[in-house]
């Protein structure tokens, strides 16, 4: 174990940073992690030059190396890092460097994901790293999603010590792994090994994610992933650019997972007063979800004054009421979170 800085933020509503970390599981966990796994539920060893080879994601020719991960479409000098801090250039590759750093790590109910109709009552071992591809203004968990290496306290852990935790909290009914807190996609690499080796041990994979990822690797973890909450910021290009994102790859991530017939989705939308509370907007959010199923849940979330906007006001409870009731003419489930 070890760690690279030490101003770790505790007081996160919904991420355990590291300081919490051993905390957290040694009041859940029965035995060593080691002795965890049951002979249905073994992990297999995963090979370091397995490891190794899934950390390359792209090569190119020329000087620069490009990230083919998200529509960033970085392309970087040797040792540059990419718009999401998680990733960078070595050799002509663009690799995850984020692999395996855990900075939180915490059970929670199913529930704060938030899924609130997937296993109902169950926990879920939830991880997040560092870093991520957009740069929202309001951002409620700053410290480790807007992070680099150097700026948050973090462990190495590989995925077979993740699945023996997983599977050391079956007796909490814990039915899988949470890949969340960071913007998990930004390191590919590790969601997707952990998530192949997650389902050889009989759990489940859950997602929580802005969805801001290209088509190819999204197919490709598609298969892996269980249930997915999908943030959905905002309803226009706008809204998308002032969160340094577009709107339309986040549209194709739902449309393709809602689509997945294995996987169940749910999406959230954090509503920030003065920036996505106008009702038209949120009616036309809503419509659009209505379209592809009718029945997949919203969640709602109010705002709470963080990051950049540490000097606004939470969002009124009347607008989140209102939110609701109007999203609530095209879909069947609509959530109020953090009231
Ligand atoms: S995943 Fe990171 S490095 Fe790759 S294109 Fe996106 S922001 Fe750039």
């Amino acid at each position: 174990m070890k760690t690279n800085a030490t101003n770790a933020d505790t007081s996160k509503p919904h991420a355990v940073t590291f300081a919490h970390m051993s905390d957290t599981l040694d009041a859940v966990t029965m035995s060593d992690s080691s002795d965890a796994a049951t002979a249905s539920g073994t992990p297999r060893a995963f090979a370091s030059s397995e490891a190794a080879d899934l950390k390359k994601t792209a090569s190119a020719p020329s000087s620069l190396a490009h990230c083919t991960l998200c529509p960033h479409a970085c392309a970087l000098h040797d040792g540059q890092h990419g718009r999401c801090h998680a990733r960078v250039a070595r050799g002509g590759n663009v690799v995850s460097e984020n692999y395996g750093r855990i900075t939180s790590l915490a059970l929670d109910p199913i529930e704060k994901k938030p899924l609130a109709r997937y296993f109902p009552g169950s926990t879920v071992l939830s991880v997040g790293s560092y870093g991520c591809n957009l740069s929202c203004p309001f951002c409620q968990n700053a410290r480790i999603a807007c992070a680099s290496e150097l700026d948050v306290p973090w462990r190495e852990m590989t995925p077979t010590e993740l699945m023996n935790k997983a599977l050391d909290l079956a007796q909490y009914d814990c039915i899988g792994i949470a890949y969340t807190y960071n913007e998990p996609l930004v390191g590919f690499e590790f969601v997707r090994d952990c998530a192949q080796l997650a389902h050889e041990c009989g759990l489940k994979n859950v997602l929580v994610s802005n969805g801001f990822i290209n088509a190819e690797p999204l197919q490709k973890l598609a298969p892996f992933i269980d249930a997915a909450n999908i943030d959905l910021k905002g309803f226009s290009s706008h809204f998308y650019h002032l969160v340094g994102g577009e709107i339309a790859p986040v549209q194709r991530t739902i449309e393709f997972l809602a689509q997945t017939a294995t996987c169940h989705v749910e999406i959230t939308t954090l509503v920030v007063p003065g920036m996505n509370d106008d009702l038209q907007h949120i009616d036309q959010l809503a419509a659009w979800i209505a379209h592809l199923n009718p029945e997949i849940p919203l969640h709602l979330s109010r705002f709470f004054p963080q990051h950049h906007m540490a000097k606004a006001q939470p969002t009124p409870r009347a607008t989140m009421l209102a939110a609701q009731e109007v999203a609530s003419a095209h879909l069947h489930t609509v959530l109020l979170g953090n009231m």
